[in-house]
């Protein structure tokens, strides 16, 4: 009894999404009741940083200006140690999936509310996931309470990013929403959720691509962006990411790359096991979806194989075996065999 109930929950309770949304922030901070404002922006949003200080007025308290990706304790501790000084009682997070991650570490040591303003398509604003690594080892937690209860999404800000990291950003989001189009227990919101994703990031991509300052198509894939992390709060992600994470955990390989460069092979080894997922994907992408997806991964200017992001052939091995072993669930079956051959060809 009761085994097949689904629970379908969302976390940021608002979203704002919109051109100069960055401006509403002091507002939406004031809405938490917050007075003092630390800030966490990655260097790169270190101007939008500024503009946000001179915005948030009496409600600024100090930034914090250097997230790492995977989120050392150390640097949390750093952080933590500015926030107690400037006595702040409220974070907002600037950045990529590292500015975030660092305020939810902060979050979840603290208690504060948070506010998210992404700049990448990572989607980690939308989920109660956080990856710490101490001493090397990255460990993994979900808490509803590290989720921001705000999130801001300004396409303005996605304006800077470079070429190859709206490629593979987006190719990061894509493989959140397609892993939820085939995990059989997604919600019916999720799967929706999905679907919309999809079709965001298949039509606004090589549009963006062409015309990187095109402010309405960076908005439609930040919008994709958006339903492809709650994608991946919702639903139960599968090989493509158990391959991420155990590459991307062993050889501390770029996160967005690693993502980009493995999706179509996982797509093109998984779909023959997921007609559903196949046959929506086929009707979004006009075609072969595989193919969709490998001809925008073969865009990219900077490494498009394992073997080019400096993964060992020798190891691959390896990693099969450890992910076949305990596998993530999965529309098919996976066997170190199976596994192998697939990381053989992203090679
Ligand atoms: P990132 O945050 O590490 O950013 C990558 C680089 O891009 C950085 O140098 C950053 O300064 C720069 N950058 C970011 N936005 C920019 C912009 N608009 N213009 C110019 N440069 C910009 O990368 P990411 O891919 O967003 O996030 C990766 C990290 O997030 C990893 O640690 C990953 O594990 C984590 N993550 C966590 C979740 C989760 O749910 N917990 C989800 C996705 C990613």
């Amino acid at each position: 009894m009761g085994r097949d109930i689904r629970v379908h929950q969302v976390y940021a309770g608002r979203v704002l999404q919109g051109s100069g949304a960055l401006f509403r922030v002091p507002d939406e901070v004031a809405r938490l009741g917050a007075q003092r404002v630390l800030v966490i922006a990655a260097p790169s949003s270190a101007e939008a940083a500024r503009d946000l200080a001179a915005a948030l007025a009496e409600r600024y308290a100090a930034t914090f200006g250097r997230p790492v990706q995977h989120s050392p304790v150390e640097v949390t501790g750093e952080a933590l140690a500015l926030a107690g000084d400037v006595r702040a009682d409220a974070l907002v997070a600037i950045g990529g999936g590292s500015a975030i991650g660092l305020s939810k570490a902060l979050a979840g040591r603290t208690g504060m509310p948070q506010v998210a303003v992404p700049t990448t398509y990572a989607g980690s604003e939308a989920t109660p996931v956080l990856g710490e690594t101490e001493n090397g080892v990255k460990t993994t937690r979900r808490d509803p309470a590290l989720a921001p209860s705000t999130i801001v999404y300004d396409p303005d800000l996605t304006l800077s990013l470079p070429r190859g990291l709206t490629l593979t950003s987006a190719l990061n989001a894509l493989a959140h929403a397609v892993e939820a189009l085939w995990d059989p227990r997604a919600s019916a919101a999720t799967r929706a959720y999905a679907v919309e994703s999809a079709d965001g990031i298949l039509a606004a991509l090589p549009v963006v691509l062409d015309r990187p300052s095109d402010v309405v198509a960076r908005g439609r894939l930040q919008e994709a962006a958006w339903l492809a992390g709650a994608c991946l709060a919702q639903a139960r992600m599968g090989l493509h990411h158990q391959l991420a994470h155990a590459l991307g955990g062993t050889f501390g390989l770029p996160h967005a790359e690693l993502h980009a460069l493995l999706l179509a092979h996982v797509m093109r080894f998984n779909l023959v096991a997921a007609p559903d997922a196949a046959a929506r994907l086929a009707r979004l992408a006009n075609g072969d979806p595989t193919l969709a997806v490998a001809s925008l991964a073969a865009m990219h200017d900077g490494p498009t194989t394992l073997g080019a992001l400096g993964v060992p052939r020798t190891a691959l091995r390896e990693v099969a075996e450890r992910v076949a072993a305990d596998p993530y669930p999965n529309p098919r079956p996976v066997t170190a065999d199976a596994v192998e051959e697939l990381l053989l060809a992203a090679w």
